[in-house]
């Protein structure tokens, strides 16, 4: 077995490094095991290759941010999203207190202020906050190919500590961007990254983008392709905050990672890749997720740049 031989080297070569610390600001997540490693590659006709720690549930955290944009692309349509939350990078922390100057608009919606906007763009027009929670919940599913449950204790855990969420979402609500209650979308937004989640699953996800949008297991069509090709891009300029253009030049796949440790990277027409170790670095990236990546990226060129 070539390819699981081959991940699980690349696991044992990353295995050493114990840099990096757990995310301590949601008290349930410091309680996790940091020595956790998991590999999975899921190809664009479904098949799943891993190594490690691949079934081991987590939560999604920051990765709901990409899957969520899509959903709202699609139930709302481009411009009502566009004229909340804008596409530029940010090149500050994904949880910075800034907005776009005139406009109020968070700069992308890979950041907390982009995502807390885009979670209250989910669902149909009017939707209220259960609503959207389930929609989420159900989209995220689809992309998994498998029902999705909530972590809810790590929710209440982030909730009982959300003070700069809930900063950001009055701060968006002062501006318009928000034009409801601020805390029930926190509460939301929050639920949407309680969201349990394997390597494999996150693969999946990852696959079910990189097949435009339909997933390879189930068949189903997630979301259109036009929003696929919208959602790549923002993850390749702002999925990795603001290690975004170290990420984008070195490693060169769009991706996206989140506070629990998980790390997904999708190539379109080829696979789904995502990786888990909770030991972060400054920006809140998987240490050794990252390492993981740039070894795949340049062992088999799969940086977007490179001609194949
Ligand atoms: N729920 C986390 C937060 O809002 C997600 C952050 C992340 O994964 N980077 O702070």
């Amino acid at each position: 077995p070539i390819i699981p031989d081959y991940l699980a080297e690349a696991l044992g070569d990353v295995e050493p490094d114990n840099s990096g610390d757990l995310a301590a600001y949601i008290p349930e997540l410091a309680a996790a095991d940091p020595e956790r490693l998991g590999v999975a590659f899921a190809t664009v006709d479904g098949q799943v290759h891993g190594a490690g720690d691949i079934d081991v549930p987590f939560t999604i955290q920051s990765i709901s941010k990409p899957f969520a944009y899509a959903l709202a692309l699609a139930d709302r349509g481009f411009a009502p999203v566009l004229a909340k939350v804008g596409v530029e990078p940010s090149g500050e922390a994904f949880n910075e207190i800034s907005l776009e100057g005139g406009t109020g608009r968070p700069f992308n919606p890979m950041i907390n202020a982009g995502a807390i906007t885009v979670h209250s763009l989910t669902g149909a027009e009017g939707s209220g906050p259960a609503e959207r929670v389930e929609r989420v919940l159900d989209g995220l599913s689809a992309f998994a190919g498998r029902r999705l449950v909530m972590d809810e204790e790590v929710c209440a855990s982030e909730m009982a500590h959300a003070h700069r969420n809930l900063a950001i979402a009055h701060m968006l609500r002062s501006h318009d961007v928000l034009t409801e209650d601020a805390g029930a979308v926190v509460d939301g937004y929050t639920r949407q990254c309680s969201v349990l989640v394997t390597t494999r699953d996150l693969a999946m996800m990852a696959a079910t983008l990189a097949n435009r949008g339909v997933n390879p297991l189930s068949g189903e069509q997630v979301v259109p392709e036009r929003v696929v090709r919208q959602v790549l891009s923002v993850m390749l300029s702002c999925g990795m905050y603001d290690a975004a253009g170290d990420w984008t030049t070195q490693v060169g796949i769009p991706a996206k990672s989140g506070v629990a440790g998980g790390l997904i990277g999708s190539l379109p027409g080829r696979i789904g890749i995502a990786t888990f170790s909770p030991r972060l670095d400054p920006h809140g990236n998987s240490v050794r997720g990252v390492s993981l990546f740039e070894r795949f990226s340049s062992d088999m060129g799969l940086h977007v740049m490179e001609v194949p």
